[in-house]
């Protein structure tokens, strides 16, 4: 049978350049991008590579893991999944729902999806409600890790050009707001979520 992904890649040859490169999209032109389009350079997309590696850490090296084990990066505990934050953020404030196991969303029954349906839904409330927070984006990336975490980012109010999917690149360029802070807003998210 042929290979969708390889007629996927070899279609989109005829939309690069001599390098690999593809043009910028539209989303360059979105008032929401983080950068502006003069001088930006797409990477050139090289060749498949399948099997792809595995990039999956075992639990002893897990971020996810270790956070999970931390009494203040430990928002909530429910029945099968928990909700975390990481151990600083330039936004107001970061939240991860995760599983209390090191296990992937493909590992998850139909109770467990559930719960997460659920505990998405009320941490974004939670991060939502905090004073200062203009809206809440939701996301899950992770696929190599080896373990569930589903993103819920809160940003500041006020501050558009934070706005949308680009909302981590932004909090990957701007500086952590001060500890206190943040752990005086986990003390209101471990509430609200109690
Ligand atoms: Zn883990």
């Amino acid at each position: 049978m042929t290979d969708p992904a390889h007629v996927w890649h070899g279609r989109v040859q005829h939309h690069l350049d001599a390098a690999g490169r593809p043009a910028l999209g539209s989303m360059a032109d979105w008032e929401v991008f983080p950068f502006e389009r003069d001088g930006l350079v797409p990477k050139p997309i090289g060749e498949r590579v399948v099997p792809e590696p595995d990039r999956s850490r075992p639990a002893e090296q897990c971020g996810t893991c270790k956070a999970l084990a931390r009494e203040d990066l430990l928002l909530h505990t429910g029945q099968r999944l928990a909700v975390i934050r990481p151990g600083g953020t330039s936004l107001m404030f970061v939240a991860n729902i995760t599983s209390q196991q090191h296990e992937r969303l493909d590992d998850l029954d139909d109770d467990a999806d559930a719960e997460l349906g659920r505990l998405v839904a009320r941490t974004y409330r939670a991060l939502k409600a905090l004073p200062g927070v203009g809206n809440v984006q939701v996301s899950k990336w992770e696929n190599g890790g080896g373990h569930l975490s589903v993103n819920v980012l809160a940003r500041p109010l006020g501050v558009l050009e934070l706005r949308g999917s680009n909302l981590p690149i932004w909090a990957d360029m701007l500086p952590n707001i001060p500890q206190a802070e943040y752990d005086a807003r986990a003390e209101v998210v471990r509430a609200a979520l109690a």
